[in-house]
């Protein structure tokens, strides 16, 4: 239950004056929510830079190009003429150096009179310009008396907007907000607090919003810096609430003598990289242990996790236990199994596929199965998760992509037995720096080296304007028996379908007017059926053009696919041009991908292409994107900062994560219940970050 205390901080923001259903779908977009937002979001929602009003130079003195605030009297008006409308209504003011005029276009004759009475004095704030000679403010932001004045602030917040809604409605929105602000309980330590010199939540939360100095906003200043590490520490919290959850001691141990990981291995056309083999001794040996396993698997695209995970899910069955591998889509789950099922078969490990597919009969003849311990090694998707799926004895979760999935979806497949051990696969190389923040203390096994074999990926990118020859040269490659990937990108995921299939659709059409059956479509909107048809035919060269959506992004393997043609690279991010490229270069074949791009390119569009053609090394593709977005959308997902967190940046805060992850063991060791006022705090902290999915786990087991 969320702390009472939180409450007022959780009303909707149509709860606020001013805010309509109109505003509301703007919030909603703005600060990525499905729901209406609630005022804590506002709260972080945090300036993106400042207006420095504080200059207060004399006319004579202003720099054209500023922002100033003149003091000033009112001497004339000038209205728009009658006949034409469109003539600025003109103010003529003055201070002891010279003259100003106050431009106003389409303003009504008695607001403005009302606003700047002849003879009165006035503060007006504003940029400066020079117009003709003459210093000029059209539309001053600001206008006050000499009571106004006092009031003025000298520095405003300017926030990150979306298109139609304006900076003061949102100003007004958080002012409000702040208002509703309770006094909350410090759930940093004192320790940290005098250390890191933090001031108390609210007043970083005011200051932020209600700068008195510039430095009152930048993201490593003290109030910026306290929120980050609130917003940390509550990740780190849940991170580590999780972890002692699933940590406690596996009674039995779940790895076998290894006779069928030998047979495995023994039919296996290839051998295994060093690290694979590595990965499986290091899995091997968690399995072993009384604690158990929390591994992750990182291991760029193609670099041959899934036998891995196998092996792993052999281990359990060498003792008569179960295995389980959690893929996000479908697809990916399906080729999984096309993976696994002939290895599995040769060793005597009895495979099943679930996911929402498998229906009736089918799927009740799958969990009659799984149920009596017929099936050793269950692959799906988030259909594992449902109630009704039963394990005799499952001892391993496998979660691949474990970022698309939820705490509670990750907990609710190890909830499906004992001390399950858990094996998480992630294809996103992400930085050593950041696997504390997305995976906590995990053990971490790397596959860096690519299968023997693999062709190097030769990449270029290539302007539209040479569509043409692009299509003539596919064309070719085509009547050489090549198989091409025709890349098109979703324009943004939440615009309405009809929309942004079309670029997709547009481009199928066109390819298929000039190369006929051989061409094929899959996009995320089609049935599972009809998308693995169209792959299948793919797979099996009865289509040599596949034009897809992102959908081919994680997972899919055609090893005869060797070229790749991106259309619109430019307005991929580097992560999923990695993912997308590493479709190509997984057979024996020399490959090549075009990016296609768009002119003119922004730099960082420029820069991102440069790093893809020089290299296909995902960690460092990893770490060359963390650089040039500063911000670290490394795993591709929209929103500044690090994925998943508003407020906190890998670059400025990296210092704060590692104190926070010290300040969650310290408090997982004195206060593992979060009992107390500290405990009660610190529960606030969660569900004020969202992450108090993590708590009610404390009940449980
Ligand atoms: P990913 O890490 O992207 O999940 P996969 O496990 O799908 O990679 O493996 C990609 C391809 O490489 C598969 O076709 C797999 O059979 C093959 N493969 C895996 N390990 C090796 C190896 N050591 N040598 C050669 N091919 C391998
Ligand atoms: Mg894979």
């Amino acid at each position: 239950m969320r702390p009472a205390l939180l409450n007022p901080l959780f009303a909707p923001v149509t709860s606020l004056s001013g805010v309509g259903p109109k505003q509301d779908k703007l919030f909603r977009y703005l600060l990525g929510r499905e729901e209406t937002p609630r005022l804590i979001d506002l709260l972080l929602h945090l300036p993106a830079s400042v207006i420095d009003r504080r200059a207060r130079p004399k006319i004579r003195d202003a720099v054209p190009g500023t922002v100033v605030t003149l003091e000033v009297t009112v001497d004339r008006h000038r209205p728009s003429p009658p006949r034409n409308a469109r003539a600025p209504y003109l103010v003529y003011a003055s201070d002891d150096t010279g003259d100003v005029v106050l431009t106003y276009f389409r303003a009504k004759a008695d607001y403005v009179e009302k606003l700047l009475p002849v003879g009165s004095k006035r503060y007006v704030s504003g940029t400066l310009q020079m117009f003709d000679g003459v210093p000029q403010m059209v539309h001053p932001d600001r206008v006050v008396d000499e009571a106004g004045f006092a009031k003025l602030s000298g520095i405003d917040p300017v926030y990150p907007l979306t298109e139609g809604l304006a900076l003061g409605s949102l100003r007004r929105a958080i002012a409000q907000a702040l208002q509703k602000l309770p006094d909350l309980p410090e759930w940093i330590s004192p320790e940290v607090i005098r250390r890191c010199h933090f001031p108390p939540i609210k007043e970083a939360l005011n200051r932020v919003h209600v700068p008195v100095e510039l430095a009152d906003i930048l993201p490593d200043g003290p109030f910026w810096s306290r929120l980050a590490f609130d917003e940390l520490l509550a990740g780190q919290l849940a991170l580590a609430l999780v972890r002692s959850q699933l940590r406690r001691p596996a009674g039995n141990r779940h790895a076998g003598d290894g006779h069928l990981r030998r047979k495995i291995i023994d039919a296996l056309p290839y051998a295994l990289t060093s690290s694979q083999r590595e990965a499986a001794a290091a899995i091997a040996h968690d399995l072993q242990q009384p604690l158990r396993m929390l591994r992750l698997l990182q291991g760029d695209v193609g670099s041959g996790k899934t036998v891995v995970a196998l092996l792993a899910a052999a281990a359990v069955a060498e003792v008569g236990r179960q295995a389980a591998l959690m893929a996000p889509t479908e697809i990916l789950a399906r080729q999984h199994i096309k993976t696994v099922t002939p290895l599995a078969e040769r060793a005597g490990i009895r495979v099943a596929i679930l996911t929402g597919r498998e229906k009736g009969k089918e799927r009740r003849d799958i969990l009659t199965r799984l149920e009596a311990g017929e099936i050793d090694f269950l692959v799906g998707t988030h259909a594992l998760i449902q109630d009704d799926v039963i394990f005799k004895s499952l001892a391993l979760a496998v979660v691949d992509e474990q970022h698309r999935f939820g705490v509670r979806e990750r907990l609710a497949l190890t909830d499906k037995g004992e001390a399950v051990d858990v094996l998480v696969l992630s294809a996103t190389p992400i930085p050593r720096t950041l696997v504390l923040t997305y995976f906590g203390d995990m053990d971490v096994s790397e596959l860096r080296e690519k299968p023997a074999g693999r062709q190097p990926i030769d990449t270029r990118a290539v302007p539209m304007s040479r569509l043409g020859e692009v299509m003539d040269a596919v064309g070719r490659a085509i009547d050489k028996g090549k198989r091409v990937y025709w890349i098109v990108p979703l324009v943004e995921e939440s615009e309405v379908m009809e929309v942004t299939l079309t670029d997709a659709e547009q481009r199928f059409a066109s390819l298929q007017e000039r190369f006929g059956d051989k061409v094929g479509l899959v996009h995320g909107k089609m049935r599972g059926p009809d998308k693995d048809r169209i792959m299948a035919q793919f797979a099996s060269g009865e289509i040599s053009l596949l034009v897809a959506t992102t959908v081919v992004e994680v997972g899919v393997d055609v090893p005869e696919a060797s070229i790749m043609v991106i259309e619109n690279a430019e307005r991929f991010g580097l992560a999923q041009l990695h993912q997308l490229r590493g479709r190509i270069g997984r057979g024996s074949e020399a490959s090549t991908c075009l990016l296609l791009y768009r002119e003119p390119l922004s730099e960082m569009s420029k820069a991102r292409l440069t790093v893809i053609r020089e290299t296909t090394d995902g960690f460092r593709i990893a770490e060359e994107d963390l650089k040039l977005r500063g911000e670290g959308d490394v795993l591709g997902i929209r929103q500044s900062g690090l994925p998943g967190y508003r407020i906190a940046r890998s670059e400025v805060h990296g210092q704060l994560i590692a104190q926070a992850r010290d300040e969650a063991l310290r408090i997982m060791k004195e206060n593992p219940k979060l009992t107390g006022p500290r405990g009660e705090a610190l529960r606030s902290l969660l569900y004020l970050y969202e992450r108090g999915e993590a708590l009610p786990l404390m009940g449980a087991g």
